[in-house]
Formats: C-alpha cells, sequence, structure tokens
C-alpha cells in the first residue's frame, strides 16, 4: 500500500518538474527564428550562385565577353553570348546562362574575370521542383535587381581641366645603354697574365 502512494508522488513530482521548465522556457526571450516568415542577415562571406556584379555607371554589367570564366570552369556550366553592335569594335553581353546545378561554388571563374564582373550572390532560399529551375540566366537576373533596386545610372565625373594632359603623370626616364660607364677592360691586378718563360732558364 505504501509503494502505491510512492508511486503516485513520484509521478506527481516528475508532472511537475516538467511543468516548471515548460512555464521557465514560456517566457524566455527567443532565441530561434520563424523561417520561413523571418530571416536571418547572412554573413558577407557566404558564396551563393555567382550573380553579374551591377555598373553603378551604366546599371548594367561589367562583362567585355572575353570568355575566361567559360574557359576556365571546371565543371562547363557557363555559357558566355555577346554581340558587335554596329559601328563598335567591342562586343556586348546578350546572354550570360549558369548551370547552377553542375556548378560547384569553386569561384575559378570569380577570380579570373578582368574586370571583376561576377560575385557571388547571397542567395541561400534555392528550392524548386525541377532542375531545369536551376538553369539561371544571370543578365536577367541583373536587369530585375537592377529594376527592383530603383538603381539609375551615375554619370561618370567630369574630367579636370586640362584634358588628358593634365591627368598624364610624368614618365620615368631610364638611362640609356650608351649612357651607362663602360667597363673597364683593364686586367686587374691578380687577373695580369703572367710572364712568358724564356727557353733555357
Ligand atoms: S564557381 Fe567554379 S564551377 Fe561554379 S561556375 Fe564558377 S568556375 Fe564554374
Ligand atoms: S571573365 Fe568576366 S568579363 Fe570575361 S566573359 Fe566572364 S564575366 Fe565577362
Amino acid at each position: 500500500m505504501i509503494n502505491y502512494f510512492k508511486e503516485i508522488f513520484a509521478g506527481l513530482w516528475t508532472l511537475l518538474v516538467g511543468l516548471k521548465l515548460t512555464a521557465r522556457y514560456a517566457v524566455a526571450p527567443t532565441v530561434t527564428c520563424h523561417y520561413p516568415y523571418q530571416t536571418l542577415p547572412i554573413t558577407p562571406n557566404f558564396r551563393g550562385h555567382t550573380d553579374l556584379v551591377i555598373d553603378p555607371e551604366t546599371a548594367s554589367d561589367k562583362c567585355i565577353v572575353c570568355m575566361m570564366c567559360e574557359n576556365t570552369c571546371p565543371s562547363q556550366c557557363i555559357e558566355v553570348i555577346g554581340e558587335k553592335p554596329e559601328g563598335s569594335k567591342k562586343k556586348v553581353l546578350t546572354a550570360y546562362r549558369l548551370d547552377f546545378t553542375k556548378c560547384s561554388l569553386c569561384g575559378n571563374c570569380v577570380e579570373v574575370c578582368p574586370t571583376s564582373a561576377l560575385e557571388y550572390s547571397g542567395d541561400y532560399q534555392l528550392a524548386g521542383y525541377s532542375r531545369h529551375e536551376f538553369h539561371f540566366e544571370l543578365l536577367e537576373r541583373l536587369r530585375g535587381r537592377v529594376k527592383a533596386q530603383g538603381i539609375v545610372p551615375r554619370p561618370k565625373p567630369a574630367p579636370p581641366e586640362g584634358g588628358a594632359e593634365a591627368e598624364a603623370k610624368p614618365r620615368k626616364v631610364r638611362p640609356k645603354a650608351e649612357e651607362a660607364p663602360a667597363a673597364s677592360l683593364e686586367p686587374k691586378g691578380e687577373e695580369a697574365p703572367k710572364a712568358e718563360a724564356k727557353p733555357g732558364e
């Protein structure tokens, strides 16, 4: 009989301990985030898929269609397409396709780009029903970002007075080879030729 009451008491005690813990954490400050309704700021070093950098002067891309990123990509997941507008000597980017299903985020394309036209996006909420949803057209994405952020082209600063000449820095002039002091052709003391031995000596 005593054991029966002991068990009831032990059960009630564990129930009270559990309720005490529940009550403590019910009023404690929240340390979690209500994802996906809330998101946390991510570190600037986060590597999402690559994206084209927006040039603030043109509100467009900085790509010069050199193809270095496409050629250096070990996963062959980049396709750069450009064309020369009429009367222009330089190509302009018309499409930049990235197959993110194959990208290993190695960063080669970002590092090799001579105009720093590529960066990592902070996009970590990638989900889809088909792999085709991860075939990105980065130029279209860039135009969407420009529109969403309301970026307008920033005019280039006016050149300083005096034109390009004022900007030019004085060049260092190297001394020519003929002006350099001629090396002495006289033999040094230790290197003087020995006197020839006379016959019979
Ligand atoms: S990060 Fe690497 S694998 Fe991904 S597109 Fe760039 S070069 Fe290719
Ligand atoms: S390396 Fe840079 S500039 Fe060259 S094609 Fe790629 S993104 Fe454009």
